[in-house]
Formats: C-alpha cells, structure tokens, sequence
C-alpha cells in the first residue's frame, strides 16, 4: 500500500510551529515530534488526520488511552457530570472513587488525587521525607518519574557512589535545572541488580527516604524485574526503614485493576498513579498508600495542595473507567491477546524484511526494538538500537501506524482482529521503507 498523503495535516503542523515552540507541548524525542500528524476525530481504537486518512492508535496517549477513544459510557458519564457541575471543592463522589481505588490497589489504605504524574512523584517524595526525616532519593537507571528537576536523567559514575549527576547529552537533561540537585539528592542505581542495591542500603541506607521504581520499567525499554528482584527490595527497604514507591503511573490500571504490585505480589508503601486512572480523557493523578503515612496529610504535618485536585470531572473519569474495566474483566487479557498477535504479526514482518526484532514488556504495554534479544538492561539500549527504533516508528506513522516515543505499544479496550489485520496490511510496506533507509 501507498504511504499516506499528508497535505493539510502537514500544513497544520507548520502553522502551529509560529506559535507552539517547536510545533508541539512535548520534548522528549522532538525529532520525531516535529514530523508528528495532527488528529482530528477518533474511535475506539481509531484515529482519522486532517486528510482523512485512517490510523490505528497504539500510542493511546502515552498509555493514558486505556479504554479507547469515545466509549460511550465513559461519554455519557462525563456528560451527567457536565450537566452537574463544572467546578466545586467536592462532589460527593470521593469516598466511592477512593474505596474503589483502595479496593483494588493492593498498597492503598487512603487516595489523595491530583493532575499530573510529575506532581504526585514529588507529593511523594515529600511525604517520604516527612515520614523517615531524611532527604535522599534512590532512584533507577531507565526509569522515569516526571520532568522535575531531581528526578530527571544523570548518570553515576563510580561503582559504590551511586550519586547521579549530570552530564552533557542526556537525553533526560536540561539545562536550567537548580544548582546541585541531582548530586545533593539523588542516588542512581541499576535496576535488576540485587547485589548494588544491598551495597548501596549499606552505604546509605540511613540517608534514604524512598526507594521510587517502575514496577516495569517501560520507559527504560520494557525491561520487567527479575524474578525476586521486587522481594529483595522490599525487604531491603523494611529493614532499612525506607519507604518503598511503586510509580505506577504507566502500570496502574493498565496492566489489571491492582497494577504491577499485583501481577507481581509485591507491596510497596506508597502508590502513584496517572494516565489511565481517568481514561485517558483526562488528566488525573493519585497517591494511594498507607494509612500511617497518608494520615500525615490529615495531622497537616505534611502539605498537599492544588487548586483542581479531585476536580468533579476527572473524578468522574475515574468512576466511569472503573466501573467499565470491572463490568468486562476479561478486558485484559482481550488487549494482551490483540497487542501480542500484533507483535507477533511485527516479528513475523521483521523477519521477512530481515530486520532483527524483539518484544517485550507487559502484555497490555509491549515495547519492541529492532536488534534480536529483548533489553536486559537500559545500558544494552545504544545508538543503533535507539536510531533503527525511531526509523521504524517514524515509517509506521507515514502507514497510519502511531506508535508511542521509546517503541511502547499501547493497547486499549477496544483493539480486536480489524486491527490486527489493519497492522497486517501496512507494517510489511512500512519496515521494507524502514530498512531502504537503516
Ligand atoms: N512516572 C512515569 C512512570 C511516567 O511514565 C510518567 C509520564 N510518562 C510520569 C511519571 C509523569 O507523568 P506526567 O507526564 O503525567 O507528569
């Protein structure tokens, strides 16, 4: 099949440039965004440009799209709420959006709710400190928890001083980062590494207020931990008296009602949420954790605040995506099955073009890179495997194929055999265009 034209959606692109630096809100990979197609309606798992052309969504928002485009109670729940209300302090919805939560979330005894994942990672960090009196982050390498200043990219150098600084090409760097903020907070180790982290709980354990990981690290390549990696440091942060972050903005909602913490059994003291906790439709964030450590927010020792937290309609949101994922819970495994009978279709191509390929992650968020062992460590990801992947994202796009920055497949309630056989049809033409230019 012919690649897509793409004349007006182009020329919206170019327009936007004169007043929406660098033509997107986004930028991280703005190489690619730059080339990225406006939308102009979707459905289910479906999206159409500005020239009519038909795409299927396996960005899905950066995961946030778990139930699709426009699913009709989703829509019809968020108009009752229009109806309503638009802007309270609260609606009466709390306690039945929080139980839930609680009900499912294995770690969540109390639920406070805010708007992005950024700004819940460091309500966290913040009630870690308060509830241990001590100021250091250990952090991952590969993994992400926002655009804020002490918790974005850096690199230790030295075995044993795992302190992470900033270096000159990061792709997690930015300049105007405050003084010293990485070095004097954060201590950066690699994940799956059970011996560094005990090296490292003993050499500063008593420093440590929390240990934050992806349960799954999609955003350092859908690397998932290995088996009693999570146990080791659980009991590692128990023993040291640390609390124990799940950020689980990706993983949260997306890979079950309960998370990684339950797909893996392993529970941690404090739980983020983001993305696909509202649907997708809308922004909304959540601290879902213990009750020793949340109840410092009602003895107001510890501050949280944000004029539109727990806002009626992303409460709604929430309400209305719960009760559409507990109604079908074979909702999952429909997505994982679809999204690896994709992958599978995309190994299978991968092979016939003689591209090397592997999958891996979630079944519900796979991650694939062109070289032919799945990534057992974000160290493995170099500048090959990083250009050839944005090759193949970028000629995905130009068949109707969005696929998420770093290679992640999203899946969605609504994905089933048509779009299967739509990724049949186009991915063959797509990694031939992909492999004329590697
Ligand atoms: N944590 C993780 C694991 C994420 O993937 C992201 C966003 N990609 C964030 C935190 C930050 O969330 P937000 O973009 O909503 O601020």
């Amino acid at each position: 099949m012919d690649r897509y034209t793409l004349t007006q959606s182009r020329r919206l692109a170019h327009r936007t440039r004169s007043t929406l630096p660098g033509g997107t809100h986004y930028n991280f990979r703005s190489d690619e965004r730059s080339s990225s197609i406006p939308f102009k309606t979707g459905d289910g798992s479906r999206l159409w440009d500005h020239d009519g052309n038909e795409h299927l969504d396996l960005f899905c928002k950066f995961g946030a799209l778990i139930l699709g485009h426009g699913h009709p109670h989703y829509k019809s729940r968020l108009n009752e709420q229009i109806d309503r209300l638009t802007a309270v302090n609260q609606t009466g919805i709390e306690s039945a959006v929080c139980e839930k939560i609680v009900e499912h979330v294995p770690s969540a005894e109390m639920v406070r709710f805010g708007l992005s994942g950024t700004e819940m990672v460091q309500n966290t960090i913040r009630l870690a400190r308060a509830y241990t009196g001590r100021n250091r982050i250990l952090r991952f390498k590969g993994h992400y928890h926002g655009n804020a200043d002490n918790v974005m990219g850096g690199r230790s150098k030295q075995s044993g001083k795992p302190v992470a600084l900033e270096f000159e090409g990061d792709p997690m760097g930015t300049e105007g980062r405050a003084d010293g903020i990485l070095k004097d907070q954060s201590l950066l180790i690699p994940w799956n590494d059970p011996e560094t982290f005990t090296e490292t709980m003993h050499h500063f354990g008593d420093e440590i207020a929390i240990v934050l990981m992806e349960p799954g690290c999609l955003n350092g390549g859908g690397i998932l931990p290995d088996e009693g990696y999570l146990q080791h440091v659980r009991e590692g942060c128990t023993r040291h008296g640390i609390v124990l972050a799940f950020d689980e903005v990706i993983t949260g909602f997306r890979t079950g009602l309960g998370g990684a913490q339950s797909n893996f059994g392993v529970v941690p003291d404090l739980t983020i949420l983001g993305k696909a906790l509202a649907g997708g439709g809308l922004p909304v964030s959540a601290l879902a954790g213990q009750r020793d450590l949340m109840e410092l927010y009602a003895e107001k020792s510890v501050v949280h605040a944000g004029t539109f937290n727990g806002y009626a309609l992303g409460l709604a949101a929430v309400q209305a995506t719960m009760e559409i994922l507990e109604e079908d819970p074979d909702c999952y495994k429909r997505m994982g099955d679809a999204l690896t009978q994709i992958t599978d279709v995309l190994t299978r191509a991968a092979e016939d073009v003689g591209l090397p390929m592997s999958v891996q992650g979630f079944p519900q968020a796979q991650v694939f890179h062109v070289r032919s062992e799945p990534l057992s460590s974000i160290d493995d990801y170099d500048t090959a495997t990083n250009y050839a992947d944005s090759i193949v994202r970028k000629a995905c796009a130009e068949y109707g194929i969005q696929i998420c920055p770093t290679s992640r497949l999203y899946a969605n309630a609504a994905l089933d055999e048509s779009d299967v056989a739509f990724f049949e049809d186009r991915i063959y033409d797509a990694l031939q265009d992909a492999v004329a230019i590697l």
